[in-house]
């Protein structure tokens, strides 16, 4: 007989939806439910979908068909379904999938108990409808037994939705508006996670940079209509920029790391250039997307930058950080991409030298602009594009891990390295993967931050040696082997 009202959710996409499914978790852990040990033991199984690449109903599709046996092998199990392809398709998942009990929108996470409850009871619902107010980011502080995944680690959302339009992005679609989140909360947010154990926070945004941007243009505009009168102040007393948040979060005492992710290049200004140089806490790493190195196909995506100014911000981030690691996301085979365009690319790549970069080939996502774009690339010639591609790319990333041998780095602590063995895993301030061994005395603990020395260097990770010797006490915490992952610091999110 299965546990009653325990739950899981099984994630796929981006750091959006894993954080989303994080608050799901947190909201449901607050209504009395407990997390589940898998699918296996759930009650309640959510599966949070993602649509920005090709085929996300089809398999989504599949996955509930399969999900049919699960369904009815226990009496009382319940199915949910959320995210992109949930925002998108709604009611039409109800109607075709009986075994589905509820589906909710990227802005109805809060509704999510009450669905769970009524499903109980045999009620049926969707809930799609785009919020356009603060609500959405009004949810309860972290749950105890929320650690998040991995530990040490967590996402603080700062603006949802997006405004861009690029012509290839279901995000608009499926995030709606851009819409930013009152200031004086995410620093009370940030402060909890910090006084929870938290040691490197990563601010969450479509386009991030651009935090506010909206509240100051009409603060403005009324200002502007009451001239002569007190100067009017944002309606969401936020900071005053993304700058200013960054320089208000790095004023958290035991805050050790902060991050951001994604932002756009055109919403950099010499404010957030120059805070790269002056904050400790801000980590020596950027994923700054360019897409394309083609001016022409930046064009047609609507990306609103050229190639050259894209060069020319990573030179000026370069100037007041000369250590930063800069990543990226490219696709190869957009609608019209020429061999040559694809050569800007190539040496766009190499100009940069990427640290690392996720690169897909394009696939047309109904209802934006490029889906309507006949001059598709053949796909045998995107294929040998990507491939080229991601050759340059592994070998750039070789180098800048070799160049890296012999260096003692810091590592967040996440847990069992995925190669297996005895070794250890964390991530280091500019975001490389880091493999170690430890000593046969004891381990450091997932969460705590410590220093490792690199020994040697793949293009996938770093590969280092953690010796008590480098320990910093004051930042890290140490337990003793045969016992380094404590079940409470598990994954609670399954992906
Ligand atoms: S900036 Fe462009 S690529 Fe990024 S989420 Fe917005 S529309 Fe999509």
């Amino acid at each position: 007989m299965i546990t009653p009202r325990r739950f899981w959710i099984r994630t796929h996409g981006c750091q959006m939806n894993v954080h989303d499914s994080e608050k799901v978790a947190n909201l449901l852990l607050h209504d009395g439910w407990e997390l589940a040990r898998g699918m296996g033991d759930a009650e309640l199984l959510i599966l949070n979908t993602c649509s920005i690449r090709d085929k996300a109903e089809h398999r989504l599709y599949s996955e509930l068909g399969k999900l049919r046996e699960w369904k009815q092998s226990a009496p009382g199990r319940t199915l949910g379904v959320a995210g992109c392809v949930a925002q998108q398709q709604g009611d039409v998942l109800l109607r075709r999938f009986p075994q589905l009990d509820f589906v909710y929108g990227t802005h109805n996470l809060r509704r999510v108990p009450e669905m769970a409850a009524a499903a109980l009871r045999g009620v049926r619902d969707s809930q799609t409808e785009e919020n356009r107010s603060q609500d959405r980011f009004d949810l309860p502080s972290r749950h105890p037994s929320l650690v998040g995944d991995p530990a040490g680690r967590a996402f603080v959302t700062v603006m949802e939705g997006c405004d861009m339009f690029c012509s290839f992005c279901i995000v608009p679609s499926t995030r709606g508006r851009e819409i930013s989140r009152v200031g004086a909360e995410i620093i009370a947010e940030s402060r909890d996670l910090v006084a929870s154990g938290i040691r490197e926070i990563t601010l969450l945004g479509q386009t991030v940079n651009a935090y506010g941007r909206h509240d100051r243009r009409r603060a403005a505009a009324r200002s502007e209509r009451n001239a002569g009168g007190a100067v009017d102040r944002p309606p969401t007393d936020a900071p005053d920029s993304f700058t200013g948040l960054l320089r208000a979060l790095g004023e958290i005492p035991q805050l050790a790391r902060l991050r951001y992710i994604s932002p756009h290049p055109i919403f950099f200004d010499d404010e957030l250039i120059r805070a790269h140089g002056e904050l400790d806490v801000l980590c020596p790493h950027v994923h700054l997307p360019v897409q394309s190195g083609s001016d022409r196909i930046l064009e047609r995506m609507r990306r609103r930058h050229s190639a050259d100014e894209y060069r020319q911000l990573i030179d000026r981030l370069r100037a007041s950080r000369p250590d930063l690691a800069i990543t990226t996301d490219l696709i190869v085979g957009f609608p019209g991409e020429t061999d040559a365009d694809f050569a800007d690319t190539l040496k766009l790549v190499r100009d940069v030298s990427f640290t690392d970069s996720f690169s897909f080939k394009y696939s047309p996502r109904p209802g934006t602009a490029a889906a309507s774009m006949t001059d598709e690339v053949c796909e045998s010639v995107a294929q040998a594009r990507l491939e080229q591609l991601q050759d340059l790319q592994r070998s750039l990333t070789l180098g800048a891990h070799r160049a890296r041998v012999g260096e003692t780095t810091e590592v967040l602590v996440e847990g069992p390295s995925r190669r297996g063995g005895a070794q250890l895993s964390g991530r280091d301030p500019f975001h490389r993967v880091v493999n170690f061994s430890t000593g046969a005395e004891a381990s450091p603990a997932p969460g705590g931050l410590i220093r490792v020395e690199i020994v040697d260097a793949t293009p996938h990770s770093l590969i280092g040696v953690w010796n008590q010797a480098f320990e910093d006490d004051r930042r890290s915490r140490i337990v003793k082997t045969g016992a380094p992952f404590a079940d409470e610091q598990r994954a609670v999110i399954g992906r």
